[in-house]
This record gives structure tokens, sequence and C-alpha cells, in this order.
């Protein structure tokens, strides 16, 4: 286990989870709420970040971090990716 930073609330915590004990709730809650999006939209539909914002409340900086993981990588259009 490493000792990391938090990205939700900038606590440093000692687990192998990606966010800390406090945040690990809201953390679910927003990816939960990201595949609902992907479900009902389509990821056709789902290429702009700032969009995806907005109609979920989940902010930018999170979903960047969300679209970054195995899960979502392949969400959004990346030239590198086919
Ligand atoms: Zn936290």
């Amino acid at each position: 286990m490493e000792f990391k930073k938090c990205p939700r609330c900038g606590n440093f915590f000692h687990s192998d989870l990606e966010v800390c004990q406090a945040c690990k709730t809201n953390e679910n809650l927003d990816i939960q709420k990201l595949r609902n999006y992907i479900d009902l939209n389509g990821t056709e539909n789902c290429q702009n970040v700032q969009q995806i914002s907005i109609d979920t409340g989940i902010n930018t900086k999170n979903l960047n971090r969300y679209l970054g993981t195995a899960e979502f990588s392949g969400i959004l259009n990346k030239d590198s990716k086919k």
C-alpha cells in the first residue's frame, strides 16, 4: 500500500482505494451517475466533459479522472484510439 493524496478532498490516506474513506461514498455515487448517464445517452453523446459535468453534477476534475480509468477509457473518442 502506498501513501496517497485523496483526489477529492486533498487529505492524505493510506489505502488501496483511489480515494479516502470519507469520500468513498460520494466517489461511488458519482461513478454510478456516470454509468447511468452513459447508458442513457450512449457514448456518442458523451464526448463533451463540460456537458456531462453539467448534466450529472459531477465536477470536471473528477470526471476527467473517471474517464481516464480502464472502465471508462473507451468512452471519449481519442485520436490515438480506434
Ligand atoms: Zn477524500
